[in-house]
């Protein structure tokens, strides 16, 4: 069934992931009509309710990679849906350093499949371009293809983003180059996000990109050289620029908790946790070949490392759930803050204005969750209204 056949009025029962009280959703034709204070003194079967997550970041999941030429709608649609059992209703597919061509490719299938299924236009919250203008130096370019790492082209982002429906709402660059200030302006003008990232730059040039409009930095802390002068760096630097949001790749792999934490207390309220998955995630553990990393392991805990030298990560394979649940067991901070950096914040950053979240207005994207020795296990996913996912252990109960 699709999102836009007609709904009848329902109910959901839940307790606020915020005030621990609950609540009686009441949610009209995919949006909440209502909240109102459900039944105290509940049974410790009531699951928590929070909104639907949203993910900045995702290259590919279960086999399924963005950035492939075997790529299709309708492993578009599967994605999606294998994204809503993992509790995320709205996520950012992730074109990265290519040839034009094989981003072309990619950017038009993602296309084709919004306009073939309302339900996967719904859920693709805009495209989100990694490179290819970034940086080419060694370390800061990442895993991304020093081939086709390129100063930014305003002529050829206009093309990819035609090509892609105007989908490409985030662009994650680096201001070291000199046509970058320029670029940014433009991108600023037509509506599309400049994120920070994979960069070299100076902290001078950091600020400039800020004073025209860059609003973010990408995986703060990730993408970046092994090595840096203790200060002044750009690490530093985006952390100290108030009008900066940023994100991190919560998996305990990517960033010690230390980090976390001083990121977290710099950026409090611009914080965004992404995953950054790679089609490894929601894999089962076990050695790979990847096109990029070559032969790589996947742990049973998550950690996805270069065969060859374990100690060197190969991408991030864990959901965003993965994530959120580290963020919470590094104990830096409470519940409802970590679940908003994977939900309101991403909703706020794109769509100041927008109301999401359990309140009046907003749409009904909705997870219900329980939380067993502070892991998280999603129970059902709501989507505009619908039940999207639930829990095959539910099927016979009454949540
Ligand atoms: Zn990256």
């Amino acid at each position: 069934m699709d999102i836009n056949h007609v709904m009848r009025k329902q109910l959901v029962q839940g307790i606020d992931y915020r005030s621990g009280k609950a609540v009686n959703l009441i949610i009209d034709n995919g949006i909440i009509e209502n909240i109102r204070p459900g039944k105290t003194g509940g049974s410790a079967d009531i699951p928590y309710i929070a909104p639907g997550l949203i993910d900045f970041q995702v290259n590919g999941y279960m086999g399924m990679d963005f950035n492939n030429k075997t790529l299709n709608p309708e492993l578009v649609k599967k994605t999606t849906e294998d994204l809503w059992k993992t509790g995320i209703t709205k996520y950012f597919p992730t074109v990265i350093t290519n040839s034009a061509d094989q981003i072309s490719y990619s950017l038009s299938v993602i296309n084709k499949a919004c306009s073939a299924s309302s339900d996967v236009e719904r859920s693709i919250g805009g495209i989100h371009l990694e490179g290819p203008f970034i940086s080419s130096v060694e370390g800061p370019r990442g895993a991304h293809n020093a081939n086709f790492v390129t100063a930014p082209d305003w002529t050829q982002f206009k093309k990819w983003q035609k090509i892609s429906g105007n989908r490409i709402k985030i662009i994650t660059m680096s201001p070291e180059w000199h046509q970058a200030l320029d670029f940014i302006k433009k991108c600023v003008k037509n509506g599309v996000n400049v994120s920070i990232g994979h960069t070299s730059a100076t902290p001078q040039q950091i600020k400039d990109a800020v004073s025209v409009g860059a609003r973010m930095s990408t995986h703060l802390g990730n993408g970046a050289h092994l090595m840096l002068p203790r200060h002044p760096n750009y690490i530093w630097e985006q952390l100290a620029q108030d009008d900066l949001w940023t994100t991190v790749i919560s998996d305990g792999f990517h960033l010690p908790d230390s980090v976390l934490k001083v990121m977290y207390r710099a950026k409090s309220g611009k914080m965004i946790l992404i995953s950054d998955c790679t089609k490894f995630a929601g894999m089962p553990a076990g050695p790979y070949h990847s096109e990029i990393g070559g032969n790589v392991i996947l742990s049973e805990s998550g950690r996805l490392y270069m065969a060859e030298k374990p100690e060197l990560l190969a991408g991030s394979a864990v959901s965003l759930m993965f994530c959120v649940n580290h963020m919470l067991n590094a104990g830096i901070c409470s519940l409802p803050q970590v679940w908003d950096m994977a939900s309101v914040l991403p909703a706020h950053f794109i769509e100041p204005d927008s109301i999401y979240g359990l309140q009046k207005g907003s749409v009904a994207d909705i997870v219900l969750f329980r939380l067993i020795d502070k892991k998280i296990e999603i129970l059902k996913t709501i989507k505009n209204g619908r039940i999207v996912y639930e829990n095959p252990e539910l099927i016979n109960s009454d949540i």
